[in-house]
């Protein structure tokens, strides 16, 4: 890979590769932009193929970050890092308290927090380490777990779609097909439930279909059937590259709203979505409840403040729709505006130097 022309096409600041083979630890982390503040995101961790595509992801994730933040309104820029290894077999303390001084070592420019395949006990090992993880475990100060928030969030999303559609912002009757039910999925379900809408759900983990209808009348189909199920919204809540060539067919919904990140196999099915009449609702302005949560802990952790910011989602999420009613354009690409006009604008302030 030639990677100077891959940082340069997407404008990203700086790849880091960290080693240590005692430890086990073999991670690269992108940092996409820093107009806004230091660079935030997750810490992945997965088997890939290959290095490329370990860099690739990390690339793609950093700079959604940036636009995620951007939308958010936080003060931070895009990072990201990924790991190589097996979650289930390679999470170690020795891996993460590495990993944490390596984190150290840049200063502050990026500040790591929890992402998929990492939990809060590898960012407390982290934060042994460092302080520029946050995210760590709530009774020692951090925000914890922050899927309460993001699926809080997600149903604020799913408001402004209804208000975008129907110009009422009750979720009563509606229907959502709602594609994994683990963490985020299964509290977004109590909400849609607990506010009378009437809820699909399929998941791969039989045991997280049980946890949901142990409690909720809900219907279920299978994973694969999740797709065809007719809806007001699916609402894809398990992983990236769900919508694509060989699913996009098959949806009988008006709107694409969930927390999952990177819901499009690809850009142009987010135009696709758009030419077949399907609203879609970007996944980064939808899920980034997580990120204002973990955010928070740079003032110290207030629960309440998170929840308050995490409602401004549905308004955010309205001015993107109707902005892009107004310009013709998918939604995705208003989102994309949005963000770019704020770094933009904030980046020019923070170029002027003022001393402290
Ligand atoms: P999770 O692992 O707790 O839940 C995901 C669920 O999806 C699991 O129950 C899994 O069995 C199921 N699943 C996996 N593949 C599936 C498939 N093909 N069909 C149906 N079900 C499938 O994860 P989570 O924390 O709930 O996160 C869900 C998504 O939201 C992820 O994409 C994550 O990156 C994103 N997200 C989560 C947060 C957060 O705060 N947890 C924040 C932002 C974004």
């Amino acid at each position: 890979m030639e990677i100077f022309k891959r940082l340069s096409d997407q404008s990203h600041e700086q790849v880091v590769f960290f080693r240590d083979h005692n430890a086990g630890l073999r991670a690269i982390l992108a940092i996409h932009n820093t107009a806004l503040g230091p660079a935030i995101g997750g810490v992945v961790m997965s088997e890939y193929a290959s290095e490329d595509a370990a860099i690739v992801d990390a690339l793609r994730l950093s700079k959604s970050l940036t636009y995620k933040a951007a939308c958010a309104g936080v003060n931070f820029g895009g990072g990201y890092t990924v790991v190589v290894g097996d979650p289930k077999r390679d999470r170690t303390e020795a891996l993460f308290r590495s990993l944490g001084r390596f984190i150290d070592s840049l200063g502050g420019r990026y500040i790591a927090a929890e992402g998929v395949g990492t939990t809060v006990e590898d960012m407390d090992y982290m934060r042994m380490e460092t302080k520029y993880v946050f995210g760590i475990p709530s009774s020692k100060g951090g925000s914890g777990d922050p899927s309460p928030v993001c699926a809080f969030g997600v149903m604020r999303g799913l408001e402004a779609c209804r208000i975008f559609l129907a110009g009422s912002d009750s979720l009563k009757g509606l229907r959502v097909a709602v594609q994994g039910v683990g963490r985020v999925g299964g509290l977004l379900v109590d909400m849609l439930v607990s506010r009378q809408a009437v809820v699909t759900i399929a998941d791969t983990d039989p045991e997280a279909v049980a946890r949901v209808t142990s409690k909720h009348p809900v219907a279920v189909v299978s994973p694969e059937e999740i797709y065809g199920v007719p809806c007001d919204i699916f609402s894809p809540c398990a992983t990236g590259g769900v919508i694509s060539d060989q699913t996009i067919g098959r949806l009988r919904c008006k709107v694409v709203a969930g927390s999952a990140n990177n819901q499009l196999a690809d850009e142009r099915h987010g135009a696709e979505l758009h030419r077949r009449g399907i609203l879609y609702a970007p996944d980064y302005i939808v899920n980034s409840g997580g990120l204002i949560n973990v955010a928070e802990e740079i003032h110290g952790y207030d629960s309440e403040r998170a929840m308050r910011k995490t409602a401004g989602i549905k308004d955010v999420l309205l001015a993107i729709l109707e902005s892009a009613r107004r310009k013709a354009i998918p939604a995705y690409e208003a989102a994309d505006q949005f963000a770019e006009e704020r770094i933009e604008k904030v980046g020019k302030v923070r170029r002027s130097y003022l001393s402290s």
